[in-house]
């Protein structure tokens, strides 16, 4: 017999609990399917996608021989010819349990019906199987702390070892991974991406962790800094399953016990780990997260829709030292750090009063380390919508933020004055420099009354709810 590895968001061999699966059945065939949800994803994260493939090609091929396969469409009127083709009654899966992904799931298993080809999901994409953190009335949590305390005392998943032999099929089909460009179109020109990209595969996440210990000791006080390199740069990693959040876990816990200097460090860094946990098990609760306000009274909330000062926010261009930066760092590198992220989603939603899902939007297409559960919480957690979010009157004041954790300037610096201006500036359309494109509000009122204004909304806004 053999079996069916249908990757999707699992591009490893540690702790891949899919793979062990299929090579217990036979030879295995790692298939993606480059479907219209694919498609349709933000094209930085698209981008990035192309790499994790490219990368987990090569790496397979140098432990087997053989190139995995890639096929165009819907794996729903694939997946099953091919099992038949190849005799595998099972089609293996790490289970990334996205809403757009569980429907594509659900496709599959329509077809397959009662026939002879299983489709089997694995647990992997988080710490601890959601099924095990229910409240005291079996519901999900909506507050992080006791969440996260909750998944302390049940502990997380332990990982499963890289496997030892790997017995594959060759691969079939004329899409190779390596040769895929899977975001062509981007606004931005995947070349400007490539410029600034970080290593993307296994190898380069489990460097990456292991870099990080030596810096982990003042993850605490420095994880704010943007202009410092204090955090570990995982995000992307995690996105794309090139590391499993098990093994993070696993290897911070022995590093911690090992090193006791680094308690205090590993400890924080697992905390913020929970937070990408907790998004996920938000959004199994309210799959909707990324489209409508977790508290259904923020429906009635007048954001200002599509406006031109929102359009130069996507354009980093509201005046803005620190706002500007951080959107600047995003369109080149396709990455931000997660203060002046919090920084700048404030801008928008509290000072500009704009929909998040502007921003979430904009975002979602821009970073490449778009996670659809963690970008949606933060959004709301950001514009005060979600449910155990930081509360709408919370206002970031940009300026102060940049005093506080940028101190010396040098990150605002780099990206409004040194080299990654320059870098930035090459990334702008034509049109975007003719004096009709250029959009660059004046924010000196803003910084001066926004704030009063955005509470004064909130205030209307509480009257009437
Ligand atoms: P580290 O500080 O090293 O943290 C370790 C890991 O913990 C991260 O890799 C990440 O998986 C997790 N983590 C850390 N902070 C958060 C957080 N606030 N929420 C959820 N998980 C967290 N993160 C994404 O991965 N994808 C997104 O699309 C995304 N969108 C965001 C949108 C907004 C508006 C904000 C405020 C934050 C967003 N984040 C998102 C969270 C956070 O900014 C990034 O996870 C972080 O910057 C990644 O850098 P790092 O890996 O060096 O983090």
């Amino acid at each position: 017999m053999s079996a069916i590895l249908w990757l999707c968001r699992d591009f490893r061999f540690d702790d891949n609990a899919a793979l062990a699966a299929a090579l217990a059945d036979g030879p295995v065939l790692p298939v993606f399917v480059l479907d219209a949800a694919t498609r349709a994803q933000g094209s930085a994260s698209r981008w990035r996608l192309g790499r994790a493939l490219a990368a987990f090609d090569a790496a397979w091929r140098a432990r087997t021989g053989e190139h995995i396969t890639v096929l165009e469409g819907e794996a729903a009127e694939l997946l099953p010819d091919l099992a038949t083709r190849l005799g595998a009654r099972r089609i293996h899966q790490n289970d990334w349990p996205a809403p757009a992904q569980q429907q594509v799931q659900a496709a599959l298993r329509h077809v397959l019906g009662e026939g002879p080809v299983r489709l089997h999901l694995h647990p992997g994409h988080l710490l601890v199987h959601p099924s095990r953190i229910r409240t005291g009335t079996g519901g999900s949590y909506k507050v992080y702390t006791p969440f996260a305390r909750a998944v302390r005392q049940a502990g997380a998943d332990r990982p499963l070892p890289a496997p030892g032999r790997l017995t594959a099929l060759p691969a079939g089909g004329d899409l190779r991974a390596g040769g895929l460009n899977l975001a062509p179109d981007m606004f931005r020109g995947a070349a400007v991406l490539a410029g600034h990209a970080l290593p993307a595969g296994e190898a380069a996440a489990l460097d990456r962790l292991d870099d990080f210990f030596d810096r982990a000791r003042d993850y605490p006080a420095h994880r704010d800094r943007p202009d410092i390199d204090a955090t570990s740069g995982l995000s992307e990693h995690l996105a794309f399953g090139e590391i499993s959040p098990r093994r993070i876990w696993a290897t911070a816990r022995l590093r911690a016990e090992v090193e006791p200097a680094l308690e205090a460090g590993a400890g924080k860094f697992l905390a913020e780990l929970l937070w990408r946990e907790f998004a996920w098990h938000l959004l199994l609760a309210f799959p909707q997260m990324p489209e409508a306000p977790w508290r259904p009274e923020w429906a009635a909330f007048p954001w200002a829709g599509e406006n031109a000062a929102a359009t130069a926010w996507t354009r980093a261009g509201t005046g803005i030292a620190l706002v500007d930066a951080g959107l600047r760092e995003m369109r080149v590198t396709g990455r931000m750090h997660n203060r002046v992220r919090m920084v700048v989603a404030s801008w928008l939603t509290k000072h500009l009063l704009t929909d998040w899902r502007i921003g979430l939007r904009h975002f979602e297409d821009s970073l490449t380390d778009w996670d659809p559960a963690a970008n949606a919480m933060n959004w709301q957690w950001v514009a005060g919508c979600g449910p155990d979010a930081s509360p709408f009157f919370r206002i970031f004041n940009p300026e102060k933020q940049a005093e506080t954790f940028d101190p010396q300037g040098r990150y605002r610096h780099y990206w409004l004055q040194g080299e990654g201006a320059l870098a930035y500036a090459a990334t702008l359309p034509a049109a975007w420099n003719s004096p009709a494109g250029w959009v660059e509000a004046d924010s000196a009122p803003l910084l001066a009354d926004g704030r009063a204004r955005a509470l004064a909304a909130l205030a209307t806004f509480n009257r009437g709810t």
